[in-house]
Parts: C-alpha cells; structure tokens; sequence
C-alpha cells in the first residue's frame, strides 16, 4: 500500500478567502494528496492578535471549505497552549499519519520568505516537506539566512518529492493565481465596500451577520 500523502497549510485565516482555498485544492491535485489540513494559527508567531476570536476564524474556514472532498477545518492549533508553531502542528501530523507518510508543509512565497526567522526552522525539514506556493509579486531573490536553509534541498517536481516522507522543497507555480489577500478582504470591509468573489458566500454571509471586520 502506497504511504499517505498529507499537507498542511498553516495560516492565519483572518478571513479565509478564496486565494487560500484555491490553493489548497490545487495543492491536493498537482501533489495528488489524500487530504489537505488547513489549520488556523490561534496566536500567530510573528504578526499582531487578529481582531476575529482563533474560534471564529475556525468557524468560518469550515463554512469556506464546505464539502470540498479532501480539505479539512483543523483545529489542532486551537486546542493547544502557547504559540502556534508549525513544528509543533507537523509533530503531531507526523505522530497520527506514521514515518512513511509523505508530509507537506505548504505556505506562500511571502510567507516563505521569512521562514528563517521562524522557530526552529531545520526542525520543519526533519518533519516535511516544504512546498512554496508562487503568489503574484513575489519574485524577490532569496535572503541570505533562507538561501542557505534550503541549499541542496529543492527537487524538480511532485514525485521526486514524494519519493521521501520529508527534506525536501518544492516551488511550485499553480494555475490559477490569485492575487487575494486577507489584508485587502479586511480593508474593503472595514470601509464597507463589496468583498463578493474574492471569498466563499457562506463566510461573507456570516461575517456580515456577525458584524466582523468592521473596524480597522
Ligand atoms: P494577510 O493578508 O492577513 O497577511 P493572507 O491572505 O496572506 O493574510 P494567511 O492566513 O496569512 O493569509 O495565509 C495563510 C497561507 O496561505 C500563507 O502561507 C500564505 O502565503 C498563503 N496564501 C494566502 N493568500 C494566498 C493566495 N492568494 N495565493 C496563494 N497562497 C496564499
């Protein structure tokens, strides 16, 4: 029997939008995933208290991901004390799916970026593999510490990566690109402008009944 194939895409979700999702459901297919963990930071590391309670910010990452075969809601970060590092979330992906299984750690370019300057970050590499999703804009060339971090790591395509259960990194340019962001879905509506389109129905509905993300 083949071993799992799991990701995880880690992320504030403040709110989940239409960028994430899409990502995720391209991640499943161009890595052909069993399933795709989206999991919501309840105390970033590295970025100020989100506005919306880690529960809220679950509730509607489930309303977004819907029935979407292989994606779930994971609220492992939301049960666990102290800050949210992704090692952690990895260790404890690791221990449920066993030593075979090929993990994934996805994230954005821009978050990418910065990964040096996360906790423990040779540490993500003994526990997955890393999969940087191009976002548009981020074509910067590499900071010095991240450049090294990932020296002789990167492989050419889904199945060299997959050939082993974790080590390696993977840039990967999906399809369909978007250029979404929570910053700007909270912008438009702290301002009170349309956020149609840019997320999922049911969580614009419910961001509106709840009146959340009305203030900057
Ligand atoms: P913010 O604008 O508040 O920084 P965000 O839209 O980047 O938020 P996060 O919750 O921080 O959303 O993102 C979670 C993960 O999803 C990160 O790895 C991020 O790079 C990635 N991501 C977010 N938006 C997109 C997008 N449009 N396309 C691809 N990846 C995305």
């Amino acid at each position: 029997m083949e071993p799992p194939r799991v990701a995880m895409l880690g992320g504030t979700f403040d709110p989940v939008h239409l960028g994430h999702l899409r990502s995720a459901v391209e991640l499943l297919e161009a890595l052909r995933l069993d399933r795709v963990h989206m999991v919501p930071a309840k105390v970033p590391p590295l970025r100020g208290t989100p506005q919306v309670t880690p529960e809220e910010r679950l509730a509607l990452l489930r309303l977004g991901i819907g029935d979407t075969p292989g994606l779930v809601a994971d609220p492992r970060e939301l049960e666990r004390d102290g800050p949210s590092y992704s090692a952690d979330t990895l260790a404890s992906l690791r221990e449920e799916y066993g030593r075979q299984a090929r993990l994934v750690m996805a994230l954005g370019h821009d978050a990418f970026l910065r990964l040096a300057d996360w906790h423990s970050p040779q540490r993500l590499f003994q526990l997955a593999h890393l999969v940087v999703i191009e976002r548009p804009g981020s074509d910067a060339p590499l900071p010095s510490a991240l450049a090294k971090l990932v020296e002789g790591r990167e492989v050419a395509g889904p199945e060299a990566l997959m050939r082993y259960p974790a080590g390696g990194l993977l840039r990967l340019a999906l399809p369909t690109r978007m250029a979404v962001s929570a910053t700007e879905v909270r912008r438009r509506l702290a301002s009170d402008r349309s956020v149609r389109y840019l997320l999922p129905e049911a969580v614009e509905a419910r961001i509106h009944s709840n009146l959340l993300y009305r203030c900057r």
